[in-house]
């Protein structure tokens, strides 16, 4: 048992260090806020995983989900600006734009966020991505949309700018249960990864254990969808904009490294490691969008899981547990969103008022929205 020390603060707990938990660190330790992160595995989150696409335009969202997209989208620059500044590291942000091929001009007028591209025809298309399979007749391109190098960069630097900023680390420590009394918070069983168990008090934390929150908390409907990854290396230039297909992407990187990506397999649970079913899919993909790059050597292959939920939109805000705020289920766009999120959750959890426009989705991403339909027995 681990006793808290009363002449310190006592610090806010981040419960699992992948992107949500060090951002979310990163800006509460910025409004002077005691911070320890307490993380498992360090290599298994998904932000050391993902594409890095800030796409809410060509990933066609709608709704609150768009509106969330769109105001992270806009706040990623000055974000990425205060992590740059507090760890001294480039984060790789990069605004290439997307463009997103379509069959034929119908379905492309008809794709949910087409008002906000430019409509390309073939030619157009062509100039933008030579080398695009011929099936792809017309195409959107989001000129506002982008990308940051998380895998290489922005994961790096988000580290850095916390334990520049005095965030507290506990490497390898897995958080086994949550304790409360009367509804309310008041600390964590913990294991380290010698087995030493131990409790820590605390009256506030952030559950971002991604897609192994329910784990922790069972009410919450967070689940993995497991994705494959590949990258090749490509002349420097080769590919201008990322090109977002149906089921497969390119992202390309500053030096000619491409981000191939992803399957989407929610049947595999988590159940780790490369398939060949996963990497026969990811080179159908290659072909049908652009057969050059077929012929670009290979260069790593990985994997991992995205935290989905149900309608695919975040956990966000309060918990059932008063203290424990929630910043979960980002599901494929977590790079995106976590400029947003992490600046709503630290207002939330510092006591600070939210930004009004970020505060007025917490609604819409409540916890227990589902709730009405899995009773009503359609959930699925
Ligand atoms: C293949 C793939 C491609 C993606 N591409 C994109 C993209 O292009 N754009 C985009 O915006 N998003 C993308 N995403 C989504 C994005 O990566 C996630 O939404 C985001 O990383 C979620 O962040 P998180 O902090 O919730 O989870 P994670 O980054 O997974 O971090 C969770 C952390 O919690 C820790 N943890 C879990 N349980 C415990 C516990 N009990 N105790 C202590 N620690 C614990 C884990 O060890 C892990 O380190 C992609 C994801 C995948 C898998």
């Amino acid at each position: 048992m681990t006793a808290s020390d009363s002449s310190a603060p006592e610090p806010v707990l981040i419960l699992g260090g992948g992107l949500m938990g060090l951002a979310i660190a990163h800006q509460l330790a910025r409004r002077g806020t005691a911070v320890t992160v307490l993380s498992r595995r360090r290599s298994e989150a998904a932000g050391f995983v993902a594409a890095g696409m800030l796409a809410p335009h060509a990933e066609g969202l709608s709704g609150d989900l768009l509106t969330l997209g769109q105001i992270s989208l806009g706040r990623v620059p000055s974000w990425v600006a205060q992590i740059e500044a507090d760890s001294g590291l480039p984060c790789g942000l990069r605004s290439t734009g997307i463009v997103v091929p379509f069959r034929s001009a119908e379905a492309r007028d008809h794709y949910p966020t087409a008002p906000f591209g430019e409509a390309l025809n073939r030619n157009q298309l062509e100039q933008e991505i030579p080398g695009l399979a011929p099936q792809w007749r017309a195409g959107l391109l989001f000129s506002q949309d982008g990308q940051i190098d998380n895998r290489r960069q922005l994961m790096r630097a988000l580290e850095s700018a916390c334990v520049d900023r005095g965030v507290h680390f506990q490497e390898g420590v897995e958080v086994q249960a949550l304790l409360h009394s009367h509804g309310r918070l008041n600390g964590a069983q913990t294991c380290d990864s010698e087995g030493t168990v131990s409790v820590l008090q605390c009256s506030r934390a952030i559950l971002c254990s991604g897609a192994w929150s329910a784990q922790l908390l069972p009410e919450l409907p967070v689940f993995p969808v497991k994705g494959q990854m590949l990258s090749l290396q490509t002349p420097r230039g080769a590919l201008r904009r990322v090109i977002f297909g149906p089921g497969t992407y390119f992202v390309p990187r500053e030096d000619g490294l491409v981000v191939v990506g992803a399957t989407s397999e929610p049947e595999a649970r988590f159940s780790e490691g490369l398939t060949p079913h996963g990497q026969k899919t990811l080179n159908e993909g290659i072909t049908a969008l652009l057969p050059d790059a077929e012929n670009w050597p290979p260069m790593e292959r990985w994997w991992g899981f995205r935290p989905c939920t149900p309608d695919e939109g975040p956990l966000l805000g309060a918990s059932p547990i008063a203290g424990l705020w929630l910043a979960c289920g980002h599901h494929r766009n977590g790079v995106l969103m976590a400029g947003a999120t992490s600046e709503l959750i630290a207002d939330l959890a510092s006591g600070a008022e939210p930004r009004s426009d970020l505060a007025g989705l917490l609604p819409s991403f409540r916890w227990d929205r589902f709730q009405a339909v899995k009773t009503g027995g359609s959930h699925s």
